[in-house]
């Protein structure tokens, strides 16, 4: 990969400044990076979003900071923050040391960055999770499968004292950010730093105009389909639904039971990019 070839010559350079580490578990992560607080400021997470994920959790409520070297396939959350798999710049984005207070979405006890839900996503995310290689046409490929097969399913959402939205439903998106990687902007009005959570319901729609959806979600437009309902909230709310196959950040979970959603404002410190875009 040639990441690693830019990483030993620049790295190299500057090798008594840094610590890095590869973990062979989230557990292990976890544990490294709390050994390490007392000696370091910034946390450069090198992954793909389920890295980040991981990083991040440790990074939540503290004033360290995240940075990303982005290597998965998606990169959702590296692309809204402008990282690049290019370490000079991120070095330079490290020295000028400026950072973006982020929200941060929790779904029970899951801690989400980019964008949560129910639905279709989710439903290729579990799929996605048995096989063992990656990259943007098996994506495209399960995303089919999955919507071949795809059938409306109930969901209740409470939020606050409002009247309850109880509908059916080929999609329930949570968003703290636009995208959930490759520039698909499923919640383009999700900002991660205005302490609102974007919902994004995507009720059933003729199955022959998934073009139109798809081309609506790379163009960033999908909160102008009739087939969207598009709601925003700072309070806490609840989701029901007899549809366990949740995901967060791209990884499945499964959910039983009441889900609750609340926001914790600027909990996260993120490395402000020269690309960036928020
Ligand atoms: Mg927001």
């Amino acid at each position: 990969m040639p990441v690693k070839l830019i990483l030993s010559k620049d790295l190299l350079r500057r090798k008594n400044d840094l610590s890095c580490y590869k973990s062979l578990s989230i557990d292990e992560s976890g544990t490294y990076i709390r050994q390490a607080f007392d000696k370091y400021d910034f946390f450069i997470a090198a992954g793909g979003d389920g890295t980040v994920r991981s990083v991040a959790k440790q990074l939540v409520g503290t004033d360290k900071i995240l940075g990303v070297l982005p290597m998965g396939s998606g990169n959702g959350f590296a692309r809204e923050f402008g990282f690049r798999p290019v370490i000079p710049f991120l070095l330079s984005d490290i020295k000028r040391a400026g950072y973006i207070p982020t929200d941060v979405i929790e779904l029970n006890d899951h801690t989400c960055l980019n964008v949560a839900g129910v639905g279709l996503d989710s439903f290729v995310a579990h799929s996605f999770d048995k096989s063992r290689t990656r990259g943007f046409w098996l994506y495209a490929w399960m995303t089919l499968k999955n919507f071949a097969g795809l059938k409306p399913f109930r969901v209740a959402i409470q939020i606050g004292s409002d009247e309850l939205i109880e509908e059916k439903i080929f999609d329930l998106i949570i968003a703290n950010t636009r995208q959930f990687g490759y520039n698909a902007f499923i919640a383009p009005e999700a900002k991660p730093n205005d302490g609102v959570i974007d919902i994004v319901i995507l009720k059933p729609f003729p199955k022959f105009l998934a073009p139109f959806i798809i081309w609506r979600l790379f163009r960033g437009t999908l909160n102008k389909s009739k087939y969207v309902k598009y709601l925003k909230s700072e309070e806490p709310f609840t989701i029901r639904t007899d549809e366990k196959r949740f995901h967060i950040d791209g990884e499945p979970f499964t959910i039983e039971g009441r889900v609750n959603v609340s926001i914790r404002r600027n909990a996260l410190s993120v490395l402000r990019t020269k690309r960036n875009k928020i």
